[in-house]
């Protein structure tokens, strides 16, 4: 039996509950784990708010720790290394998406890290727990330094999920990239962006985040409570990452977007959006896009990319059993910038 940490339904807090993972095959590698990150999704699944959780939930992507055993076939990883998994931990492997290397967009369907169908006809268990076992191909490799792991974490979904796309639209010098919301997804956005050489505007509800914002890269930042802030930046920006968690006036950040101007949701609220203007998107040729994650070679990519730049999670380490209090200051924007739980207080 493995200790963990789950929600039994939609309204109860998560609580101690002992789940079984299978034994390492021969292309499984087999991972002690020593910290998780607690991303919003983890809150929408164990409140069942998008519909489709499975209970008991035991969630968690963003896992760090070390490999305790390797199956026979396993190549890539050996006993003692430092090891990585994000948000899946299987795919076809064969459709066109998995073809190129772009498994979260199986098109049979990619399994979750947690809540996915689990190879053995269950529900899978994500990183809420002391170990887990996951296919080679889906386990990453890290190269920051081990006294960074606990910040390494985030990487795996918050980082990779602000990446795909900050590279997918190509985001480099000389463009002006506006980031909204500074929460998990937010703050790699920004630290990420600037690496690559954008001029980064950060968007928050939050007038006290202002400053760190700066801190963690943006080279301006707006109150987008503030109606002239935003008029002053109306078509100015070539490209916006919305990472907001919550339904908002899509509309108004259009507006801030040039001629040929994207902005990428990759927040997924609860409840939807209200609609944007058409004209908000015709009259200047505008894209509204969404993301999702990222795969497995970019998740590898952007670590080795944090890693030469430096570049971590700001987290604030919790105990295993503040997860519900952690939970309910996630909803009021009150984490600086990600809360991770430390493995060895389960
Ligand atoms: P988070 O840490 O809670 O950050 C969300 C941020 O959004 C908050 O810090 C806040 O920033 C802003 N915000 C929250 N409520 C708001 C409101 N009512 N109006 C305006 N801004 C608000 O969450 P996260 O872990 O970064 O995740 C963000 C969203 O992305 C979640 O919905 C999550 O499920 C989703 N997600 C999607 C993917 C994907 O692949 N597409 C992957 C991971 C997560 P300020 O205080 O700065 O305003
Ligand atoms: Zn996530």
């Amino acid at each position: 039996m493995v200790k963990a940490y789950a929600a039994q339904m939609a309204s109860s807090p998560l609580a101690p509950f002992e789940i079984t993972r299978r034994a390492p095959g021969p292309e499984d590698v087999q991972i002690a784990i020593l910290y998780c990150g607690v991303c919003h999704s983890d809150l929408h699944t164990a409140r069942n708010e998008w519909h489709n959780t499975i209970y008991p939930s035991v969630p968690g992507h963003e896992i760090v720790g070390r490999v305790v055993a390797v199956g026979e076939r396993v190549s890539r990883f050996k006993v003692g290394d430092l090891a990585g998994v994000g948000c899946m931990v299987d795919s076809c492997g064969h459709c066109a998406s998995c073809a190129e290397g772009e498994e979260q967009y199986c098109e049979n369907g990619f399994t979750g890290t947690y809540n996915g169908p689990d190879a053995g006809g269950g529900n899978t268990y994500g990183g809420y727990s002391h170990n887990i076992v996951v296919k080679e191909s889906f386990v990453l490799h890290i190269k920051h330094d081990e006294k960074e792991l606990a910040a390494v974490a985030p990487l795996l979904c918050a980082g990779i999920t602000t990446y795909s796309p900050l590279r997918h639209w190509r985001v480099g010098p000389g463009m002006k990239v506006g980031i909204v919301g500074l929460g998990g997804l937010g703050h790699m956005g920004v630290k990420i962006a600037h690496a690559m050489g954008a001029h980064v505007v950060l968007f928050t509800t939050s007038p006290s985040k202002a400053a760190d914002g700066r801190r963690l890269g943006a080279d301006e930042v707006c109150l987008s409570s503030d109606p002239a802030q935003m008029a002053a930046r109306a078509g100015s920006l070539d490209y916006i990452l919305n990472t907001v968690a919550a339904p908002h006036r899509l509309e108004d950040y259009l507006q801030l977007l040039r001629r040929d101007g994207t902005m990428t949701l990759v927040g997924a609220p609860e409840n939807p959006h209200p609609s944007p203007n058409v004209f908000s998107l015709i009259m200047k040729r505008r894209s509204l896009a969404g993301s999702l994650i990222g795969g497995i070679r970019e998740t590898q990519e952007m670590l080795d990319f944090c890693a030469r730049h430096g570049i971590v999670s700001d987290i604030e380490t919790i105990r295993m059993d503040y997860i519900n209090t952690a939970y309910e200051r996630m909803l009021k924007s009150d984490v600086k910038y990600r809360f991770v739980i430390d493995m060895a207080t389960l």
